[in-house]
């Protein structure tokens, strides 16, 4: 961004502040993706550019949290500690208008851009359109004549193959915000030279994600050690014949995940040495209480929801030799008192580490801020799915188009 005026000129941003919503108040429960990319908006707006802000909040699939931006605009201008305005519209005659009468250093948020049709996520997987087809949509042909500039900010929507993400770029000058900026350039840091001993603590419950992970950084050589929890050191002990009691065997197969049984055993094979699996596990006796139990030693009509005392203090010691640590999903059931145990004690061995520490994955950003660990992380990444893509060695949708502007727009003009 460096190198281009911006002053007086219309800079549409695009920006992942996606965040839980309570429906019933219509406050946001979580602000850290607002915080995260206020960077890049101030320096925006301090540059005298005319700051239009593009976001989704919610989506097709999970409608649950499809809302309007408006109490976003509210949190940004107090985070800014200045004016972010809000208009109820994304591309019509009432958002032209309100771009159009924006003065240098003003800011303005438009409406869930996934109020329009053609940025949901059915649109983008049943149409499967070009990113040329992109620029052709209402969204890029409506606002991208209004513009100079498009900077894309919303690395946590880099996965996502959208017009206001990918489309923008065949028309106008693109670029990255600062803060995409700054988690590619930790996150391919990380894969291409990380500080060895190198360590990925993978655990929770999304085991597709998390094995594409672990397969990638085994074979491409950038873990030295994988320490597992949840529901991924489940499986990878199913598939060594373990017991792991009856209520996590059904679990996983109610998931449709006893692939991944399978799928583990070439993969116990080949980096047997690299995977650490838990010692002990915990699970619920039947009034409630906290129980551990060695591997090799579960009751059969158990569940484990969590790794045991013993695991976490041979993980603890793991993370602290470590020179890189990089974890995504929690070791337990963390959001109940008898089965946080495991991912209390990796969290804060995460947070003591002289290791350089990166957090991604929402549950773990939950995990971090209930244990008071923000500021001890070294990096805590905003993207979810967009940090899971990138990290199987694939390229970003928003990636592709930005190098596309950068061939076709070389002067930025
Ligand atoms: P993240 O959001 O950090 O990527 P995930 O969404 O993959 O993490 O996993 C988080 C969820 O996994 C939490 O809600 C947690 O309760 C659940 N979980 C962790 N361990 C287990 C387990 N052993 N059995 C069932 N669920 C688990
Ligand atoms: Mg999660």
């Amino acid at each position: 961004m460096d190198a281009y005026d911006v002053r007086g000129k219309t800079v549409l941003c695009r920006v992942d502040i996606n965040q839980p919503v309570d429906r019933v108040s219509g406050t946001l429960k979580s602000v850290n993706r607002i915080r995260a990319c206020v960077p890049t908006v101030r320096e925006l707006a301090d540059r005298g550019a005319k700051v239009v802000l593009l976001a989704h909040q919610g989506s097709d699939i999970e409608y649950k949290n499809f809302y309007t931006t408006a109490p976003h605009a509210a949190v940004l201008s107090e985070l800014l500690e200045r004016e972010v305005k809000f208009i109820d519209d994304v591309t019509g005659p009432a958002a032209r208008q309100a771009i159009r009468s924006l003065k240098n250093g003003e800011v303005l948020l438009l409406d869930n851009v996934r109020f329009c049709s053609e940025e949901q996520t059915l649109f983008e997987t049943k149409l499967c359109l070009t990113h040329e087809q992109q620029a052709k949509t209402q969204v890029v042909e409506k606002l991208a004549p209004l513009a100079d500039l498009y900077v894309c900010d919303a690395f946590a929507a880099a996965h996502r193959d959208q017009p206001s993400l990918c489309g923008f770029e065949q028309v106008l000058p693109s670029m990255m915000g600062r803060l995409f900026e700054q988690e590619f350039c930790v996150i391919s840091g990380i894969m291409e030279a990380p500080e060895r001993p190198c360590v990925f603590v993978l655990g929770g419950a999304k085991v597709a994600d998390a094995f594409l992970m672990m397969e990638t950084v085994l074979s491409g050589g950038t873990a030295d050690k994988v320490l597992t929890g949840g529901l991924v050191a489940n499986i990878l002990l199913a598939a060594k014949g373990e017991q792991i009691g009856a209520s996590s065997l059904a679990f996983i197969k109610k998931s449709g995940y006893d692939v991944f049984i399978e799928k583990s055993v070439p993969l116990l094979e080949r980096y047997g040495d690299k995977i650490v699996l838990p010692l002990d596990a915990a699970y619920l006796d039947a009034t409630g209480r906290r129980v551990e139990a060695d591997v090799g030693s579960i009751p059969a009509d158990a569940g484990v929801l969590d790794i045991g005392q013993k695991t976490a203090l041979l993980y603890e010691t793991v993370i602290k030799n470590a020179k890189t640590a990089f974890v995504n999903g929690p070791m337990g059931v963390f959001e109940k008192p008898e089965t946080e145990l495991g991912t209390k004690a990796v969290w804060r061995a995460l947070g003591a580490t002289e290791a350089y520490t990166v957090v991604g994955g929402g549950d773990s950003i939950t995990a971090t801020e209930k244990y008071g660990l923000v500021e001890k992380m070294g990096y805590i990444c905003t993207g979810g799915g967009a940090l899971i893509r990138f990290l199987t060695g694939e390229e970003l949708p928003v990636v592709k188009a930005l190098r596309h502007a950068a061939k076709k727009f070389p002067e930025g003009e």
